[in-house]
């Protein structure tokens, strides 16, 4: 049994509400936000991490996403963030693609 938080997520075990969805991510608020706004590209594949991943097809899915959601909520100006690997601030080791906007905590 898988025990990854954010594949819990995906699988709607916590009734976490999805901003944004397709066929491969999903799009969540953070639960401690660092921004106004501040969202998780969260791939519906498990990989621990960016280095992880070699797939071109899931990589430019996930950029397509962050356009996407963005657009979607009206969102022209924003920062994305990837932390791979613990000493870069990993906490969560399931690839997924910050998203900031607004006032940055
Ligand atoms: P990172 O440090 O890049 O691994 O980021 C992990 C992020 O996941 C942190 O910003 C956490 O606040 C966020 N997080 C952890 N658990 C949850 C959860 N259950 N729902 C939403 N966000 C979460």
């Amino acid at each position: 049994m898988n025990d990854c938080i954010f594949c819990k997520i995906i699988n709607g075990d916590f009734g976490t509400e999805f901003v944004y969805e397709n066929k491969y991510a999903v799009v969540f608020k953070d639960i401690n936000p660092k921004a106004e706004t501040h969202l998780l590209v969260v791939p519906r594949l498990h990989v621990e991490s960016l280095n992880e991943l070699d797939d071109k097809d899931i990589l430019g899915e996930l950029m397509l996403t962050v356009k996407a959601v963005t657009k979607e909520l009206g969102i022209k100006s924003y920062k994305t963030l990837i932390n791979t690997g613990k000493e870069a601030g990993q906490e969560v080791f399931h690839l997924h693609i910050h998203i900031l906007a607004g006032r940055i905590f």
